[in-house]
C-alpha cells in the first residue's frame, strides 16, 4: 500500500481514452519540440486556467510553494522589524519565509477541531507592527477566513492564505486560494494538485499586487534587463506547467474522490468507536491532502501499523517555534531579530497538545475500499493493543 499513489494516478483515463501518463508524455514532447523551457506558452495557459478554477483575476506561476509565500510577502513589502501573525503548526516554509525577510513570526494558537488558526485569538496578537496574517489551510480544509478577514479588515492588515494543502477545497462555496488578499499554493508532487518537480502559484484579485508578484518572480523585471526592484528567480518551469495542464483535466474528479474517501474514513472509524477523526467546519469542504487522526501512544501505534505494512506519516512532529532554527540560543542567524517574548506572550496550548498525537493515514484519490478497510481495521486493532499495554 502506498501512502500517496502517484503511479496509479498515471493510469487514469482521460475523455479521449488516453491515459494521464500518455497525455503527460504528449505534452512534455511538445515542450521539447518548441524548446521554450523558460516562460513557454504552457505557463501562461496554466495560469489562465488556474485563475479561472480558483475564481480570481490573477494567477502567477512560481517555482515552489515556498517561493510563492516569499513572493507574496515581498509584494506586501514585509521588511525587518515587521510582525507577521501565523500558526505554530505547519510546514517550516510558512515561518521560514517570514524570517528570511527579517520579519518576526507571532504565533497564534490553533483550534482544537480544525487544527487551523483560531480567529478568536488573533486580535490580542495584533500590534502596530503587524503587517500580515498567514493562516494555513492545514490538511486540506480552509482556515476560518470569514472571521479572519473581518479582523484583518478592522485593522487593515493583508491576509495570505497558505493553501499548499487545500487547493481545490471550498470555504462558503469559494475556492481556497481565492479567500483573502493573496492565496498561495504548492505543486510539490504529493500535494493535491502536484507536478513532477517543484512548482507553486500566487493568486489575487488585486491588480497592483499581481503586477508586483509577477515582477518579483522575474528578478524584479518589468521587461528584459530592466530591473525595477529586487526579486528572485521564481518562475514556474514550462515542463512543470505542461504536467499541470494534463493533471488539471482530472483534478475536479480527484477532488470529489478525495472528499468521498476522506468522508468514508471518518464514517468507518467512527462506526468502530474511533472518534478522534478530522472535524470538518460546516463552512468548508476538504481535499484531505492528509487524512490525520489523533492517537495516544503514537510510537506504538505506528509500530503496529508498520508491522502490517501500512505506511503512516506525522504532519508535523515539532511545532515551528520549537525548531532549532528559531531558538536564539542555537541559531546565530535568528538572534538579530527574534524576540523571545513573542512566544511567552502568546500561549499555544492546543498546538502543544495536538503535536504529540497527530498521525496521517494513507490518502490519495485511488485508495481502494479494500485498502481503506485494512487501514481502518488495523488502526482499531493497534489502538486496542496499545491500550492494553501496562
Ligand atoms: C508543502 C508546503 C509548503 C511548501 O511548498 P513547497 O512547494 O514544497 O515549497 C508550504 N506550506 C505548507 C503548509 C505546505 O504543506
Amino acid at each position: 500500500m502506498e501512502f500517496i499513489d502517484l503511479k496509479a494516478q498515471q493510469n487514469q483515463l482521460l475523455e479521449d481514452g488516453a491515459t494521464l501518463r500518455e497525455d503527460i508524455n504528449r505534452r512534455i514532447k511538445k515542450v521539447l519540440d518548441h524548446g521554450r523551457y523558460i516562460m513557454g506558452p504552457e505557463v501562461n495557459e496554466i495560469e489562465l486556467k488556474l485563475a479561472k478554477y480558483v475564481g480570481v483575476k490573477h494567477c502567477i506561476g512560481v517555482s515552489s510553494g515556498t517561493d510563492a509565500l516569499l513572493v507574496a510577502l515581498m509584494a506586501l513589502g514585509i521588511k525587518p522589524g515587521d510582525e507577521v501573525i501565523t500558526t505554530p503548526f505547519s510546514f517550516f516554509a510558512t515561518v521560514e519565509t517570514i524570517l528570511l525577510l527579517g520579519a518576526k513570526p507571532v504565533f497564534v494558537d490553533i483550534e482544537n477541531l480544525t487544527f487551523n488558526l483560531d480567529p478568536k485569538k488573533i486580535e490580542i496578537a495584533i500590534s502596530r507592527k503587524t503587517k500580515a496574517i498567514i493562516p494555513v489551510s492545514l490538511y486540506g480544509q480552509p482556515a476560518n477566513f470569514k472571521e479572519i478577514n473581518l479582523i484583518a479588515k478592522k485593522y487593515d492588515i493583508p491576509v495570505i492564505e497558505d493553501g499548499a494543502q487545500s487547493f481545490g477545497s471550498k470555504h462558503n462555496k469559494k475556492r481556497s486560494c481565492g479567500l483573502s488578499t493573496i492565496g498561495v499554493t504548492s505543486f510539490f508532487p504529493s500535494k493535491p494538485l502536484g507536478c513532477y518537480g517543484d512548482g507553486g502559484a500566487c493568486f489575487t484579485n488585486n491588480d497592483f499586487l499581481a503586477n508586483s508578484m509577477r515582477q518579483i518572480a522575474l528578478h524584479g523585471q518589468e521587461k528584459r534587463y530592466e530591473h525595477l526592484r529586487i526579486g528572485l528567480n521564481g518562475r514556474l518551469d514550462t515542463i512543470q506547467a505542461a504536467v499541470l495542464l494534463a493533471k488539471l483535466n482530472i483534478f475536479e474528479r480527484e477532488v470529489h474522490l478525495r472528499q468521498e474517501i476522506g468522508d468514508k474514513y471518518t464514517q468507518k472509524l467512527n462506526k468502530k468507536g474511533f472518534q478522534k477523526t478530522p472535524s470538518l467546519d460546516p463552512q468548508n469542504t476538504s481535499v484531505y491532502a492528509q487524512y490525520t487522526v489523533q492517537v495516544e501512544s503514537r510510537e506504538e501505534v505506528i509500530k503496529f501499523l508498520t508491522n502490517k505494512s501500512i505506511p503512516t506519516s506525522i504532519h508535523y512532529p515539532k511545532l515551528l517555534p520549537d525548531q532549532d532554527a528559531l531558538c536564539a540560543k542555537k541559531s546565530g542567524f535568528i538572534k538579530n531579530f527574534f524576540h523571545k517574548k513573542i512566544y511567552k506572550s502568546h500561549v499555544i496550548p492546543n498546538a502543544r497538545n495536538l503535536v504529540s498525537k497527530v498521525l496521517s493515514l494513507p490518502m490519495h484519490p485511488m485508495l481502494s475500499d479494500k485498502d481503506q478497510d485494512l487501514v481502518v481495521e488495523t488502526l482499531i486493532n493497534a489502538n486496542k493493543s496499545v491500550n492494553k499495554l501496562p
